[in-house]
């Protein structure tokens, strides 16, 4: 039970993401874990909806991934990766070269999503630089799109949404064109994709990469876009001779009912990012696969500048390996498919209610989409009330439940989430 003390102490010392330290949201403290279950510290067991931001894909405390954490840990559990291998790195890059498309064949392991994306960027005007074309050293991308929260990723996140009021003098300034309009089932018209291209055409000269969630933009809006779109992003790309950067780090890994999303277009990147689920959530880890074109023409130019202190770090790679292979011995389509049916039926009863703006599901994702931002603190309370752990952002109460919960489980998360949209 964490004291009442300590939760005071937490509110003036600790900052949480995206809040204020002088008039800080409510958090609540969590004991334990287990399944699909978040265990309060004052013993209330909730239902998780949120797999810890896309990562807890096999639930919490999953035997097969503790046991080979804890067999990791025996061995070594950190060492540097400048002039040193080791075995969970090279097992998990094969088994990422193996269940990606066939032309991505090199890995870079890095900290998280966000680093991810950097180190994508770098590769891409690395990528230039070894080709002698230094002034490709654009980026484009579509509005409504997140890529993370450090200084270079946010510089491709969408513009209004995302943080560039408040740096806008000193962030670097890229191109965006319209956010995709015709959404994954709708009916595909060209008309969509005619602001990304005419922006590319008129800079196809100076354009390094294309940047781009695909199918599903996450944080920036909870939004799925037609595959024809991504298939033109592709045929686009190799018509101006610009690389495509994949964001696939809140899709990989089945969430979107496809192992990667970009499968939905038959698409394949020059450079993708993984991240979240990439360790079932245990660990923070990104990795960042380049085509052998791509690294090629980096190495043309020198070395890759970026090394970080923990990169390739064994536990993280251990369990990410042990996670994948949980995955893929596992029927997770048929997971994903039945929590898809279950979020279908369940979220369906919020349409058309009072301030509810639209409902969507794609794979296991979830969304209820309100008219108006909701109060956070309130709308979190009354959740948490109803036994279930979601956490909303502006208009969006959304979930993407680890695969493991269980369709009484989707009924009382999707019950308790259309309650409180109608409150
Ligand atoms: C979460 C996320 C990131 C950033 O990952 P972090 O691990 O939080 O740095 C980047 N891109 C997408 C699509 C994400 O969902």
């Amino acid at each position: 039970m964490i004291s009442a003390e300590d939760l005071a102490f937490d509110a003036t010392h600790i900052w949480h993401p995206y809040t204020s330290l002088t008039s800080p949201l409510p958090v609540y403290g969590i004991e334990s874990a287990q399944g699909c279950e978040l265990t309060l510290s004052d013993g209330r067991v909730l239902i998780d909806g949120m797999a810890s931001w896309w990562a807890c894909i096999h639930g919490y405390n999953h035997p097969r991934l503790n046991a080979a954490i804890a067999d990791q840990l025996s061995k070594m559990s950190h060492v540097m990766f400048g002039g040193i291998t080791h075995q969970p790195a090279i097992d998990l890059a094969k088994l990422l070269v193996e269940i990606t498309p066939d032309a991505l064949e090199t890995v870079f392991f890095s900290d998280s999503g966000s680093i991810a994306i950097e180190v994508a960027l770098k590769m891409a005007l690395q990528y230039w630089v070894g080709g002698g074309k230094r002034d490709r050293n654009q980026f484009v991308t579509v509005r409504g799109g997140y890529h993370g929260d450090t200084y270079h990723a946010m510089s491709v996140c969408d513009p209004i949404g995302g943080m560039h009021s408040l740096f806008a003098s000193s962030l670097p300034k890229y191109l965006f064109a319209d956010r995709p309009k015709i959404q994954f089932n709708q009916s595909w018209n060209e008309s969509d994709f005619e602001s990304l291209r005419s922006l590319v055409i008129q800079n196809s000269q100076v354009v390094a990469a294309i940047v781009l969630e695909p199918i599903v933009q996450g944080a920036g809006g909870m939004y799925f876009y037609h595959p024809t779109y991504l298939r033109r992003v592709r045929e686009l790309c190799d018509e101006v001779g610009c690389l495509l950067i994949l964001d696939e780090i809140a899709t990989g890994f089945g969430r979107s009912g496809r192992l990667f999303a970009m499968e939905y277009g038959d698409v394949v990147p020059d450079i993708l990012c993984l991240g979240k689920a990439l360790t079932g959530g245990y660990m923070t880890l990104g990795a960042t696969m380049t085509t052998r074109a791509v690294a090629n023409g980096i190495s043309a130019g020198g070395v890759l500048m970026h090394g970080p202190t923990f990169m390739g770090n064994p536990l993280a790679c251990r369990v990410a390996l042990e996670s994948l292979r949980l995955l893929l011995s596992m029927d997770w389509l048929g997971e994903v498919k039945r929590i898809e049916a279950g979020l279908r039926r369940g979220l369906e009863a919020a349409r058309g209610g009072l301030g509810v703006a639209d409902v969507r599901v794609l794979g296991a994702i979830g969304v209820v989409e309100m008219n108006e931002p909701v109060d956070v603190a309130v709308v979190q309370r009354e959740l948490v009330q109803r036994g279930v752990w979601v956490r909303p952002f502006g208009k969006l109460v959304y979930v993407m439940p680890p695969f493991c919960i269980s369709d009484k489980q989707l009924v009382c998360l999707t019950r308790a989430i259309v309650e409180v949209c109608e409150l």
